[in-house]
Parts: C-alpha cells; structure tokens; sequence
C-alpha cells in the first residue's frame, strides 16, 4: 500500500505512473476485502449475528459463564464441615472464653457471652431468627451490643430480628453507607470509630481494626485475643474457592493485601463469614498460593494474547468488541493454565473459576 499512498510529488510526476498507482490501489484494496470476506465467511456460516462462533483454540472444558454446566465438581472432603441438626437450622461450635460461632452452614456470625449479656458479631437474614434460640442454649442473658463486619444486606440485614436495642458497633465508611441504604432491617451503627477500637464487655475484649478498602469499605477485622480467633468477612473461604470476582472485591489488590495481613496476624481460628467450617492458617496459606498463581496465570494470558487475532474482521470499528474477544482469550487461557493443579484443591474451582479470571486480568490492566 505504501507506494498507492506515496506523496504529492510522486503522484504528480506523470498521467502514466498516476494510473498505474491508482490500477495497484485498486488491485491491492480488492484483494483485502476478498481476504476479509473469506475469514469472515469462514465464521458466519450458519451462524446468527451475535450468536456464539467457533469455540476459541484451547477451550477449557469448564463451562464458561453464562453456559450450564452438567454436573459440577465434586467437593473434596477438606472443605465439607460438620452437618447442621435440620430440625434446628443452626450449629453452635464453641471457639472457647464465651466465644461460640453461629452457622447455617452457608454463612457464619458469633456471638460472645460476657457476665452481664452477649455480644453478637454479623446477624445474617439466612439464619438470624435462630441466634435468639442459640444463645438461650447458652445463656440467659440479653443482647447487649452487635458488631457489625460490613454494611452488606446478606451478612447484617438480620439484625432488627433480634429485637432489643443493643449497642451498635461498626466503622465510620458502614455508617456512611447505611445512612445513605435506610434499611429498617440494618439499624445505624451507635458507635463508630475509623482506625481501632476495643470493646470491653466485663472482662472480656472484642479488638476491632480497619485495614483499609479490599471487599467493602468499611470491612473490618474482628480479633479476640483471649480466645486466639480472627474474624474478617468474605476474604477467605476456608477449603473454598471465594465467591466470585474475589468475593466482590472493590479493591482487587487491596482485597490480596489483606489475605497476606491475614495470614501475618496471630491467631489459631478464623471465622470467615461463609461456608461451613473455621479455617486454619493453612487455608489462608492456600489462599495465597492461589492468588500468586492466578495472577501469574493472568498475566502470561495478557502479555501472550495478541489484540484482534480471533476478531471477526466484519467488528473491526467496535473496539468494545475488539476487547471482549481479546478478554476472553485471555481468560480462557487463564482457565486452562489453573484448571491442572486447583480442580481438586479448592471446593467449587469450577464454579468460579471463570470469573476470578476475569476479575484478575481486569485488575492487572487498570490498577496496577
Ligand atoms: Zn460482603
């Protein structure tokens, strides 16, 4: 094309050569277009526009998202917990010093029974009419102060079923972001604090710190000194693989910062706010060996998958187009190079698998 293109005064210099130039321009612009209508043609046939094409080179089997899958894995052993009484809809495991984590097994809250009354930590909807009775297997005593982990509906929005008028706890950014939500079901938070603060109940000590935005602003670490146990909500998923995208990370590298805070910290039981059983540090060893791998995976996947390679040339002016091939590529290949090691490691590897992909190539172009 260079020569069809070439300057003025080559284009000047003579009637001959500006017709042969023009014969060439032509020549040359008739033969893109029959290469692009061939290519083009080689991937619409039958198909309907805005229909899936011909799967990528190297497809996992994994379905990716928004595709059913059969069957999904099985869980491995090491991620089921001990099974919940149906007739209660709860299960009490006693983390010692009047601590006691509450679960449905799906998610997880706690409650701390001091001399005058108890300490509740996240009131979950999912089983929150249960904490009442699950104290009453404990004590008698009332409610006197709730702590909230986060502002989200699906961890606290159980709290104005407890009745009362405990004492609420949580972090500036979780009042802010109440106020602004007005959920009856999640009263505003009666004491706030932006850094740390000690609940002193008797003579027992609840250690609340913020370690800054990762899943939600407002997040904060639940330590109970005494009793050697760490409560942070949707960070670490004991023997799983977290919920999708990081958990909702808002901040993809602050949410890795703090499974690595996490793992720092002394502790003997974490409490994770979901999933059936506490974790150990080995989990969060787990964790974070994932986290290394996917974003090594991740970043091969970017730096290895060429722009515009697998695009229909008919889409080549949609440049939203343009990356949503070159992202899926990427995830794809991400897919493909964790699928081996983590199938069978992490319970649910192939529910979200695609999405924590998608979520760390995301991160690795726009925040790093
Ligand atoms: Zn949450």
């Amino acid at each position: 094309m260079r020569f069809a293109i070439a300057s003025p005064s080559r284009t000047l210099a003579s009637p001959r050569r500006r017709r042969h130039a023009f014969v060439l321009t032509l020549f040359m612009i008739a033969a893109c277009a029959c290469v692009l209508s061939a290519r083009a043609q080689s991937r619409d046939d039958g198909s309907v526009t805005g229909a899936a094409g011909e799967p990528y080179p190297h497809m996992p089997s994994i379905a990716p998202i928004g595709e059913r899958i059969g069957k999904y894995m099985e869980l491995p052993a090491a991620a089921v917990g001990p099974a919940i009484d149906p007739a209660k809809g709860y299960r009490l495991q006693d983390l010692g010093g009047g601590l006691h984590m509450i679960t449905d097994n799906v998610y997880q809250s706690m409650v701390l029974v001091y001399d005058e009354g108890v300490v509740v930590i996240d009131a979950p909807p999912s089983f929150a009419q249960h904490i009442p009775a699950g104290i009453a297997e404990l004590t008698d005593k009332p409610i006197t102060h709730v702590v909230y982990s986060h502002a989200h509906i699906d961890h606290i929005g159980g709290t104005k079923s407890l009745g009362g008028r405990p004492a609420i706890v949580a972090h500036d950014e979780t009042k802010r972001l109440l106020a602004r939500a007005m959920d009856p079901n999640r009263p505003l938070p009666t004491v706030t604090f932006a850094d740390r603060y000690a609940l002193r109940v008797g003579t027992k000590v609840l250690e609340l710190s913020y370690h800054g935005s990762a899943h939600q602003p407002g997040n904060i670490f639940i330590s109970a000194p005494a009793q050697r146990v760490l409560m942070v909500v949707d960070v670490v998923f004991p023997g799983w693989m977290p919920w999708r995208r990081f958990a909702l990370a808002q901040d993809v590298p602050g949410y890795f910062a703090q499974v690595e805070e996490i793992r720092k910290m002394e502790w003997e039981t974490f409490v994770g706010g979901h999933v059936a059983r506490t974790g150990t540090h080995a989990d969060v060893d787990l964790q974070i060996e994932f986290n290394n791998d996917i974003k090594r995976a991740a970043a091969a996947a970017l730096s290895s998958t060429e722009l515009a390679a697998g695009l229909n040339p008919q889409d080549k002016r949609n440049p939203w187009a343009l990356f949503d091939d070159y992202i899926d590529r990427v995830a794809a290949q991400c897919v493909d190079a964790l699928t081996p090691k983590w199938a069978s490691k992490v319970a649910a590897f192939d529910v979200y698998i695609w999405d924590q992909c998608y979520a760390m190539e995301q991160s690795l172009r726009i925040d790093e």
